[in-house]
């Protein structure tokens, strides 16, 4: 188990509820409340957001002053929100993760505690978050949102992904649109090795910069990212980090290397590169130096990027049941 792992499980014993490891949801119901507890960006794993499905008498959404009043009122709560039947609220209590860390538990209880009997004094009640049918309900995790549904809803939901997720496959791969995409987004990746190496740095910016742009540009021309896409992309992040190293290196000899000087204009420069390091112009060592530097940064924002591009692939179009492992909803004591 994470760190991470042991520390929601040890809070939620803490304050009654469960603990659902494989989506690092903290779950459990109270006075008919069906509440989900998770780090809204897993950065922050001590800074989470209470979620919970719920109608008022009217039907009307609760109005965000109303929610500042209660973020007033209870002090381990920051302001709410309500959108269809899904309010969400953060916990607050202090900006410092490790004090709130400490203190999560009793920061939890409050929080939860204030939020069920603000709920029943606006006399709401628990719902589906889809239909707001009075069901009984459970918690489920789909494309990064989170749902409190009732079996129908579920079920409605799962048919209309399975649809979407055929249409999606139906789509056909463009291969030559993709790299036309690819390479259009790599120019900001160049853009981005230029700009910080004129200003004195080599920065793995312009490596998250190169990934994010060469893959988005892929899927809007391409129409669809594959395992044969992602491949296809990783080579032209290679090949134009090459270009846009070089270029840095040309807009060096066209400006302090006295290329402009001689009449030789950036294109010039540019093809001149090998020239110049033959005849050790250029320091060869130096050359290569600043290169490996940009690959190894390419790797370090590139890899990331790629990792969440292929987990989010992978989650769309999948929804599941915030602890699944136990029985449909699950009652505090
Ligand atoms: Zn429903």
């Amino acid at each position: 188990m994470s760190k991470i792992s042991d520390y929601y499980s040890q809070l939620a014993a803490s304050i009654g509820m469960r603990y659902d490891s494989e989506n690092d949801v903290i779950y459990g119901q109270k006075e008919g409340f069906d509440l989900i507890l998770y780090a809204a960006d897993s950065r922050y794993p001590y800074t989470m957001t209470l979620h919970t499905a719920a109608k008022t008498p009217t039907g009307a959404a609760i109005h965000k002053d109303e929610f500042k009043v209660l973020a007033k009122n209870v002090k381990n709560l920051g302001v709410g929100s309500q959108e269809g039947n899904n309010i969400t609220i953060p916990l607050t209590g202090s900006v410092n993760q490790k004090k709130l860390r400490d203190s999560l538990a009793s920061v939890a209880t409050e929080g939860i505690n204030g939020l069920i009997s603000f709920l029943r004094e606006k006399g709401c009640s628990p719902c589906c978050s889809l239909c707001g049918q009075p069901e009984e309900i459970a918690a489920y995790k789909s494309g990064g949102s989170y749902y409190h549904l009732c079996q129908k809803c579920e079920t409605n939901m799962r048919g209309n992904m399975a649809m979407e997720a055929q249409k999606q496959a139906q789509k056909k791969e463009n291969i030559a649109g993709g790299i036309v995409g690819a390479i259009i987004g790599s120019l900001l990746g160049v853009v981005c090795i230029v700009l910080l190496s004129q200003l004195g740095y080599v920065a793995a910016l312009s490596g998250v910069v190169m990934a994010i742009g060469v893959l988005k540009g892929y899927e809007l021309l391409g129409g669809r990212l594959t395992k044969k896409g992602i491949v296809i992309s990783i080579v032209i992040m290679l090949i134009m980090t090459y270009l846009g190293d070089r270029l840095d290196w040309a807009i060096r000899v066209l400006r302090d290397g006295g290329g402009a000087d001689v009449g030789n204009n950036l294109f010039e420069c540019y093809r001149m590169i090998p020239m110049l390091l033959k005849l050790e112009l250029i320091e060869m060592t130096a050359y290569i130096g600043n290169l490996v530097l940009l690959y190894v940064f390419l790797l370090l924002g590139a890899v990331p990027t790629i990792m969440s591009k292929i987990k989010e692939k992978k989650e769309e179009g999948q929804m599941v049941r915030i602890g699944s492992a136990g029985g449909y909803g699950s009652h505090m004591n």
